[in-house]
């Protein structure tokens, strides 16, 4: 287990962290990604997805739980499942789309579907810390 906490002071710091996190990431491996509002989670999800070779703009989700990016090597999953109230009322085939073995998927409040995501290798944690300025825990299994 290795736990990582950087700071980072503008956006674009936030996009760098997560480029490199790409770098360890491999098909299969779940990111679970927290923090409140604002906090930067699709900032970090968007620097990731570019670096594993996303050209399209990277969005957060609103229509649907999550989207698919096609990238040269591997599928790349981002799910936001903020208005998902517990999984155990919906379909459990929801997330299936969005996992799997081709695929790198990165899952945004993921806290109401904890049992289907327990397996998540990496788990990434942003607080604010006023102003610009945000406190990124990253801890990779
Ligand atoms: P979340 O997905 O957690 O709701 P977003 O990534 O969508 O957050 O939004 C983060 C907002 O905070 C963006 O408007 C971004 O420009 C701003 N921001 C300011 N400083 C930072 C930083 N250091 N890291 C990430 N985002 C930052
Ligand atoms: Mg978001």
């Amino acid at each position: 287990m290795a736990v990582r906490i950087v700071e980072t002071s503008d956006p674009a710091g936030t996009e760098s962290l997560g480029a490199e996190l790409a770098g360890s990431l491999s098909a299969g491996d779940v990111v679970l990604v927290r923090g409140e509002l604002g906090s930067g989670k699709t900032t970090l999800v968007r620097g990731a997805a570019r670096a594993l070779g996303v050209t399209d703009p990277v969005t957060s989700p609103s229509f649907s739980i999550g989207h698919r990016y096609r990238a040269p090597e591997v599928v790349v999953s981002h799910l936001d499942l903020y208005r998902l109230a517990g999984l155990e009322h919906e379909d459990p085939e929801l997330l299936a789309d969005y996992l799997g073995p081709e695929r790198i998927a990165f899952v945004e409040w993921p806290q109401d579907a904890e049992s289907e995501l327990e397996h998540a290798r990496v788990r990434v944690t942003l607080d604010h810390r006023g102003a610009d300025r945000r406190r990124i825990e990253v801890t990779e299994g």
